[in-house]
């Protein structure tokens, strides 16, 4: 098989087109061609009024040699790489203590299914309820202003992204083509086919729910264990002979005992709780940078015609979305960077607090993504020396994110509605006092407000100055009536969670595997799946032995 990469084609090209176009871009007769398969496909919107799809394909071919011997210094035009999976090793006949996997989001379904799937069987813990209960309970908060501190959007089986977009595309460098992997067990789970060869794929949130349940199926079925309600409260760490500590156990909030040498740490970036316990229990962490603002809404027909023009509304190109950056370094800007992140073509604002007391938004969205609004978080880099105020030590971002939170809460009017404002205010500097014409999609409400006291002045500088930016790449960005909600806190985990290069263990503490979002090696869910999979990986290369792939 041969991949051959960037192929142009028209927009609106019969689906027959394909073939003749390998065929004319690898100068080879009809005759030449057994078949070929799309490996994905995306497009080129640069030119608004000329809009391509560029394909990756697969194409089978009477005499691969000869082409790929002609096409020698065609980068284009390449052997298909092998991206199927290959376990690294298999568990054991005699396993003293299964490993335990604290998480059951994105990074915690792939580490227990990898896990599962050489052997392991292992035991998850989840603080939270299975995605069906879960469901109602974050629903209580959108709908009646109830929030459920264990059960939300944040903790609960699926994790942060089970209330999202489901987008599934990441830019991480992945030589061992994990991500194929995910993509393809999310497949088996129930997500359409078209997310392995879609350039952007997204899932949405309602087929998220039934695909979740389908994975948990999964591990079950090979002998893993999950269970809901578990909230690992603290770790037994033991200095051993050979001098450094090691993880014996994990203790659950019931004050049971869990005995285990190989615990992954997959607990995502809001569970505080449990960096204060990691960090009392001496486990090595540092405060990372990260970023906070506010989200903000157009009606989606904005961005669909800034993006796609003439083309707004190809059922190809569905919903538009975008991705800005503003890095205000230029002389007498703010110094700050900001941009756009997580961005919600046609969804809804969500509210995404999991403490009591606190607002901080999000976004999510139907496969469909056929709501009225278009949504992203607007958001300014912060770094650790930004949190001095608010405390020191590693757990200073999260003092500043539950400032800002109960800050939020309280400018809301202490009812979970949160504070808002539409973007000519918040740029003319004066509060907002009705809605314009972009009516906001936050649940359970939101209070207008003057949102320049709802973050450090620094943040609020940088996005004001970052906005009609904007607005000169997407026509209407900066737009009177356009809404935004705030506060946008959790777009990463405020500390990480070192663990050494080679074997993804703790830097101070062997046994733990800190993985995922929350220990800082991943943003989004691609991402953490993946690395889900590198740190099942390295487990099982400690419990057998095993050296490491090349
Ligand atoms: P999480 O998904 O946060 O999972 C952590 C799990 O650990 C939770 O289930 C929690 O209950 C459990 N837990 C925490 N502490 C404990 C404890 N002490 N004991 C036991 N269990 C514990 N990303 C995208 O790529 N695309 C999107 O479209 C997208 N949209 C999003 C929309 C929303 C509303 C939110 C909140 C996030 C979104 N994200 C999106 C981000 C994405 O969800 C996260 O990057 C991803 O879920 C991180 O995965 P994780 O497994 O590392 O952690």
């Amino acid at each position: 098989m041969l991949r051959l990469t960037d192929l142009k084609l028209p927009l609106d090209h019969p689906p027959e087109a394909l073939a003749g176009a390998i065929l004319a871009r690898l100068a080879l007769p009809a005759s030449a061609l057994r078949g070929f398969a799309v490996f994905r496909r995306g497009y080129d919107a640069r030119k608004r009024g000329a809009i391509a799809l560029v394909y990756t394909l697969d194409v089978e071919l009477v005499d691969e040699a000869s082409v790929l011997a002609r096409f020698a210094d065609d980068r284009h035009v390449q052997p298909t790489p092998d991206t199927g999976y290959h376990p690294v090793a298999q568990a054991p006949a005699r396993l003293e203590h299964r490993p335990i996997v604290i998480g059951f989001g994105p990074c915690g379904i792939f580490a227990a299914l990898i896990l599962a799937q050489m052997g392991f069987r292992p035991i998850v813990l989840d603080r939270g309820k299975a995605v069906r209960e879960r469901t109602r309970d974050t629903w209580d908060l959108w709908r009646k202003r109830n929030l459920h501190p264990e059960s939300n959007v944040q903790f609960g089986e699926g994790g942060a992204g089970t209330f999202s977009d489901g987008k599934l595309y990441s830019q991480i460098s992945d030589p061992h083509h994990h991500g194929r992997k995910v993509l393809t067990e999310f497949v088996k789970a129930g997500a359409p086919e078209e997310i392995l060869y879609v350039s952007k794929p997204h899932i949405g949130t309602f087929r998220l729910v039934t695909m979740v349940e389908n994975m948990r199926g999964t591990i079950q079925a090979l002998g893993g264990e999950i269970r809901f309600d578990q909230r690992v409260e603290d770790l037994r760490v033991e200095t051993a002979a050979d001098g450094l500590r090691h993880v014996r156990s994990v203790r659950l909030a019931d004050g049971s005992e869990l005995r285990s040498d190989h615990v992954v740490l997959a607990v995502g970036h809001s569970a505080r709780d449990t960096f204060e316990m990691l960090h009392a229990r001496g486990v090595h962490l540092e405060a990372k940078p990260f970023s906070i603002g506010f989200r903000i809404e157009h009606p989606q027909s904005v961005i669909d015609r800034a993006r796609f023009g003439p083309q707004a509304g190809h059922p190809i190109l569905g919903a538009a979305d975008y991705k800005l950056v503003h890095h205000g370094n230029k002389p007498g800007q703010s110094g700050r960077s900001v941009y756009s992140f997580c961005m919600c073509p046609g969804g809804t604002v969500v509210a995404a607090a999991s403490e009591p007391g606190r607002v901080v938004t999000n976004g999510m969205s139907q496969y469909s993504r056929n709501e009225r609004n278009a949504n992203a978080a607007i958001v300014c880099g912060i770094t650790p020396e930004d949190f001095a105020p608010y405390g020191e030590g590693p757990l200073a971002g999260i003092a500043l994110q539950r400032h800002w939170e109960s800050h939020a809460f309280a400018m809301g009017g202490g009812d979970y509605s949160a504070p808002g404002q539409r973007v000519g205010d918040f740029l003319a500097g004066r509060a907002s006092r009705e809605l314009g014409d972009v009516l906001p999609s936050y649940k359970p409400g939101v209070h207008l407000t003057d949102l320049s006291a709802a973050l450090p002045g620094y943040a609020i500088g940088a996005i004001r100055e970052a906005l009609p930016l904007f607005d000169r790449q997407i026509r209407g960005f900066a737009m009177h009536d356009a809404m935004l909600t705030g506060v946008e806190t959790r777009t990463s985990s405020p500390v990480r969670v070192r663990r050494n290069e080679g074997d993804y263990q703790s830097l101070n503490t062997r046994g733990l595997f800190p993985a995922g979002e929350g220990a800082g090696y991943a943003g989004g869910i691609l991402s953490a799946a993946v690395d889900g999979i590198r740190v099942a990986e390295a487990v099982a290369l400690a419990i057998t032995g095993s050296e490491p792939r090349a």
